[in-house]
């Protein structure tokens, strides 16, 4: 069975229905496993919840879901990041905000655990160094656990031995064997990538040969800042866009 691995979608419809078109071109998708932050920095909050709803989907809750439902305060959110925010939350209606509230911290499927940050601080934690990745091994109790939030594809991975765990970057076309080792792994941001490429990232899960395969998807970058542009949303986070930053 086919399982699709999203993150970070971040109100950016055009880079959301390039991925779910592309999703259908890879067979059957038993389900839509989404690691938070749907919201938050683009222009179309509503829609997205409203597109996410017509799958069969698993999420997760992540820290801008969270401050546009004023759950988390935005002091700590940089100056355009939190702008985005209070726009987000006028934008929302009552059944969103229901629907951002009610999503777990922490889901698991299969025998991966399904969290935004981190297992040990699901909101906030990032994970970009083996060091934070190796305290976190023990907060979660299947084999594998999928993260998002740094909006960086990345593995990290212990071998058999688990003596050290190992960090990898990963590009378009990026396979990876799951086997019996524990990991960790980053699908990358479909709406907002920081990896110095623009492109919308996602991955698949194929449960009957357990491997994860990692694409890169070109999506309309302009329509998403035309519609940036029309909510007067902070100019940092339109240009970043065509950067990947
Ligand atoms: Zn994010």
């Amino acid at each position: 069975m086919l399982y699709a691995i999203i993150a970070d979608i971040h109100s950016n419809l055009a880079a959301f229905e390039a991925v779910l078109q592309d999703i259908k071109t890879r067979g059957k998708i038993e389900q839509i496993w989404c690691l938070g932050d749907i919201v938050g920095y683009g222009p179309d909050p509503h829609q997205c919840i409203e597109l996410i709803h017509q799958y069969n989907y698993l999420c997760v809750a992540g820290n801008h879901d969270w401050a546009a439902i004023g759950a988390i305060d935005t002091s700590d959110f940089n100056s355009a990041a939190a702008v985005a925010a209070h726009w987000t939350a006028s934008q929302l209606t009552s059944e969103d905000k229901e629907f951002l509230r009610n999503l777990p911290l922490t889901q698991t499927a299969d025998n991966f655990t399904l969290t935004h940050g981190s297992p040990r601080d699901p909101i906030w934690e990032y994970l970009t160094d083996t060091y934070s990745a190796e305290e976190n091994l023990t907060y979660f109790h299947t084999s594998y656990c999928l993260i998002g939030h740094s909006h960086i594809p990345l593995l990290f991975e212990w071998p058999e031995d688990r003596q050290s765990c190992g960090l990898y970057r990963l590009y378009d076309d990026s396979t990876l064997e799951l086997k019996d080792k524990r990991l960790m792994f980053n699908p990358g941001s479909v709406g907002q990538p920081r990896d110095g490429d623009p492109r919308a990232s996602y991955a698949i899960y194929n449960s009957e040969n357990r491997t994860v395969h990692l694409f890169r998807l070109v999506y309309e970058i302009n329509r998403t800042q035309s519609r940036m542009l029309e909510c007067s949303l902070p100019q940092h986070l339109i240009t970043r866009l065509s950067y990947g930053r």
